[in-house]
């Protein structure tokens, strides 16, 4: 059988990148974050980072033609099946992606994880990532250990994980993301996953509806 292709949806803070990294290294797939990958252009002062810095800084999406250079330059280059985490973003990102994907398009899934607000709001307060590999944990984690876990580097509060940043962000999900999941769920390749509960937990579930079935938790 093909390798699954996956790409992840979800309100900023619902896990898709703790999801997605986990779940790319148990099926052995490819990752990208196109978040991160916009961060890291940025921090490097490449051109395109100088044009997305200030979205960023807003809490605004990208123009569609940054995100899309970035994740067509990626895909092009992978072999085997992947993982998408924060793309598409948009409708037109979306139909730009089954382009690219020709028939291979058809058996992609697309994985949303379910959240309520007030619950996204305590996990953007309380996030640390790692500068290095973007380990992703809260803040009570980065205290107790003092660095990543998994590479020793340092671990920081986001400069976008600010309360205002992260309204607009969602309001830009509500607004620009929601016509992609609906999308997405006529053309019968939607996965609902409750986004509540531990990191396993909620893994356990991502896993079992990437491998075809569903364990009966996904809402
Ligand atoms: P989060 O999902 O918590 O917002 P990400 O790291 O996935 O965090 O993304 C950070 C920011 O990068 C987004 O808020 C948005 O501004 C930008 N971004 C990432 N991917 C895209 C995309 N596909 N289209 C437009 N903007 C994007």
């Amino acid at each position: 059988m093909a390798d699954p292709d996956i790409v992840l949806l979800g309100a900023p803070a619902s896990g898709k990148g703790t999801q997605g990294r986990k779940l790319a290294q148990e099926l052995n797939l490819s990752f990208l974050s196109t978040g991160k990958q916009l961060r890291r252009e940025v921090e490097a002062g490449s051109e395109l980072g100088r044009e997305a810095e200030g979205y960023l800084a807003q809490g605004q999406y990208v123009p569609d033609s940054l995100a899309l250079a970035i994740a067509l330059k990626w895909l092009r280059k992978a072999t085997g099946g992947w993982v998408l985490d924060g793309f598409p973003r948009t409708l037109a990102q979306a139909q730009e992606l089954d382009d690219f994907l020709k028939q291979r398009a058809q058996r992609m899934k697309a994985i949303l994880l379910e959240i309520h607000t007030a619950e996204l709001e305590r996990r953007v307060r309380e996030r640390r990532e790692c500068v290095s590999c973007s380990w992703t944990g809260t803040r009570e984690q980065a205290e107790e250990m003092g660095s990543c876990p998994s590479c020793g580097g340092k671990l920081v509060y986001r400069s976008d994980d600010n309360l205002q940043n992260f309204r607009n962000r969602h309001q830009a999900f509500v607004e620009l993301t929601g016509p992609v999941i609906d999308y997405y769920d006529s053309s019968q390749r939607l996965q609902r996953v409750n986004g509540l509960g531990s990191v396993e937990a909620v893994f356990e579930t991502v896993r079992a509806v990437c491998k075809g079935g569903n364990d009966g938790q996904a809402t």
